[in-house]
């Protein structure tokens, strides 16, 4: 059905006389939460159509985990996802959980292993999750269309109108489920965005999250020799704090404590990493210098920290020489370097690298119960475009797919 040029400006359908819809749901994006929306809604008997303008299905999750998607958290609560509402991804976690994901992945024969904290990972490929996301949409008769670029969509008098390089195509329910803008070359883009803006639904400012974090000159400077070196620290910005794993890049930090705090931390703003969690440091360096006097300070440092971390915090500090030469002042404040590094990051890698986007679309205009926007009925948002973000952990896929599930219950 060719309805080419009948769009009028603002994206509004000047209807003839209107004969049977294509589909009756339309996805653009057949990425984790299209997928998942998809089989859902072609269960249900829906006519379902997914779109996509990739040449691969769901290339996300073929490159997620290290290759083997950590798919789940089995601690999935609404406390794990940043979100200007954070209500909001309470009905849809609740209405699908991470144990009716897990049926569906044994249901497949995929193995998979607890790494570690909860998180669920295959023991083979990331490939048997989208090998059987496309077999779940067979059994319930999805049409899955790559290479399928959309140009425009449009509101009819009985649904929508979708602009596709291979055609226009009507459907009763539009899901918008293009995911962020992080890893462009894997076909990320703001379409999602622009969807919502043409409908009147508000965007929370987008950023980059899960991100490594760069240093300025002056650090980057310091911390050369420290390239690859990781360590257990606590990592804070404001209230919230991450104790795990830190890597030195060669452009500043890594690790899962920065990921998960990168996605709070505001441009310019200070974070706080603890590099000795648990432990005092003025504490054990005042001891020091009463036990060993002769020690070098660096020495000292080094019975705590990596023997490079220690040099190169001593060099922060600007202290050398025997420990019983620096007055205590000095080495209360080498402790606070270790326990309160004030950093100011220069920025982070950016969407190049980041694993997710936060913000998004704003939840104000979405129902929570079934992810379609209140004043354009049949219009669903789900997955990354939305204002939700989880933490590092397989807390992203799983929004993707209870969003995706909710939305494919009533579109
Ligand atoms: C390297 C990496 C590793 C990750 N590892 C994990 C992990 O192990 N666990 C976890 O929980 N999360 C992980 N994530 C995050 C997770 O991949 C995403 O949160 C999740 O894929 C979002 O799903 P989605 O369906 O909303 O969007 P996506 O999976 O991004 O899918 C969106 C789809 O929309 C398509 N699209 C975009 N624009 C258009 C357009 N204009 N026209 C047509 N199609 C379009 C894209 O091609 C894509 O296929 C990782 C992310 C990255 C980048």
């Amino acid at each position: 059905m060719v309805r080419r040029g009948r769009i009028v400006k603002g994206g509004l359908w000047v209807s003839g006389s209107v004969t049977r819809r294509d589909f009756d749901v339309v996805i653009i994006g057949a990425g984790a939460a299209g997928l998942m929306c998809a089989l859902t809604a072609g269960r249900r008997g829906r006519r379902t159509l997914v779109v996509d303008h990739a040449a691969k299905l769901a290339e996300k999750i073929r490159i997620s985990g290290g290759g083997r998607c950590n798919f789940t958290n089995l601690h999935t609560a609404p406390d794990a996802f940043l979100s200007a509402n954070p209500h909001f991804c309470k009905s849809a976690l609740q209405q699908f959980t991470p144990a009716d994901f897990i049926d569906m992945v044994r249901a497949h024969a995929i193995a998979f292993h607890e790494k570690k904290l909860g998180q669920l990972f295959c023991d083979g490929s990331a490939q048997a999750i989208i090998d059987m996301l496309q077999a779940e949409c067979r059994a319930a008769d999805v049409d899955i269309r790559l290479h399928t670029a959309v140009d425009a969509v449009a509101k009819t008098d009985d649904g929508f109108l979708i602009v596709t390089a291979a055609g226009d195509i009507t459907a009763e329910s539009l899901v918008v489920a293009t995911g962020g803008l992080s890893i462009p070359k894997v076909g990320a883009t703001g379409f999602g965005y622009d969807i919502a803006r043409q409908f009147g639904l508000a965007i929370v400012p987008p950023r980059p999250g899960l991100v490594p974090l760069t240093f300025d000159d002056d650090v980057l400077a310091r911390c050369k020799a420290l390239t690859g070196l990781s360590v257990e620290a606590k990592v804070g910005f404001g209230r919230t704090s991450f104790a795990e794993g830190l890597l030195f890049t060669h452009r500043g930090l890594s690790g899962p404590s920065i990921l998960q705090i990168s996605s709070y931390w505001q441009a310019g703003e200070m974070i706080m990493v603890d590099l000795l969690p648990g432990l005092d440091a003025s504490d054990r360096l005042l001891a020091d210098k009463t036990a060993k006097p002769k020690a070098d300070v660096a020495t000292c440092l080094s019975g705590l920290l990596p023997k490079r971390l220690a040099a190169a915090v001593c060099d922060m500090a600007g202290l050398a020489g025997r420990i019983a030469d620096r007055p205590d002042r000095q080495l209360r404040d080498l402790g606070a370097l270790v326990n309160q590094w004030q950093l100011v990051p220069a920025g982070s890698e950016g969407y190049r690298t980041a694993e997710v986007t936060v913000g998004g679309v704003d939840t104000a205009a979405l129902s929570s119960k079934t992810m379609q926007a209140r004043h354009v009925p049949g219009l669903f948002f789900i997955g990354e475009v939305v204002d939700v973000t989880g933490h590092l952990g397989g807390y992203n896929f799983q929004w993707a797919w209870s969003s995706g599930f909710v939305a494919g219950q009533h579109a």
